[in-house]
């Protein structure tokens, strides 16, 4: 996959928000006083926070989402569901927690393609797809996203018609958004499982499509 398409550095505001690469050596340098100070004193065990951290990147990920899409594809009653109350449908998966009180789910159809973004900073549906990647977190991404959405999808090679509407929708700290990919054709008939191994972590963010699995034929990876 296309991991970091978008030019890096340039504007860097210094709020409090901003996660530029810039300062990351300086927040991570700050993370660490912090730790270290806390675990001294006794306030937080190191082991609980490897725990954490470990929970994120092992057991939470893209994955979760996946299987919320490829769920969706498969029953229309959960499809109907999950646009309906994302919140409820994607806990009923048994996926829930931080960063997901509130989440909603956009589908991409023929007509409207959806990418979503956190102009303000990096808020990202932690339960369904994990940590967010670094380009998400972009100064690059975050306002480019917003003034050339085609000219970003082109850059993570994904062409749309033209007749195909571009709606960008700017996460909060509020509402968190996954998006629902397009069903690649030749899937009738395949096993939820099988479909959630086409459903990428970018296609739920926007940023790309599904799998299509003729291209996995052409590859010889079927
Ligand atoms: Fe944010």
């Amino acid at each position: 996959m296309v991991s970091g398409p978008l030019p890096t550095g340039g504007d860097i505001h210094g709020h409090d928000h901003d996660h530029d690469s810039g300062h990351l050596t300086d927040v991570a340098l700050r993370v660490r006083a912090l730790e270290s100070l806390l675990i001294e004193k006794g306030y937080v065990d190191p082991a609980a926070l490897d725990a954490i951290v470990e929970t994120y990147e092992t057991k939470i990920g893209p994955r979760n989402g996946a299987r919320v899409v490829a769920r969706s594809w498969v029953d229309p009653d959960y499809r109907e569901w999950l646009l309906d109350d994302a919140t409820a449908a994607i806990k009923s998966l048994g996926y829930a927690g931080r960063q997901g009180e509130h989440m909603v789910a956009v589908e991409n159809t023929g007509a409207v393609h959806n990418l979503v973004v956190c102009t303000l900073c990096s808020c990202y549906p932690l339960p369904v797809l994990g940590l967010p990647p670094v380009w998400y977190k972009s100064a690059p991404y975050r306002s480019r996203a917003v003034i050339d959405p085609r000219g970003v999808l082109a850059e993570f090679g994904v062409s749309l018609p033209p007749e195909t509407k571009i709606r960008v929708w700017d996460s909060t700290a509020e509402i968190r958004y996954l998006v629902v990919p397009m069903r690649p054709a030749g899937t009738d008939g395949w096993s939820e499982e099988r479909l959630a191994s086409l459903v990428t972590r970018d296609s739920m963010i926007g940023a790309g499509l599904a799998i299509d699995p003729r291209s996995l034929a052409a590859e010889g990876r079927a």
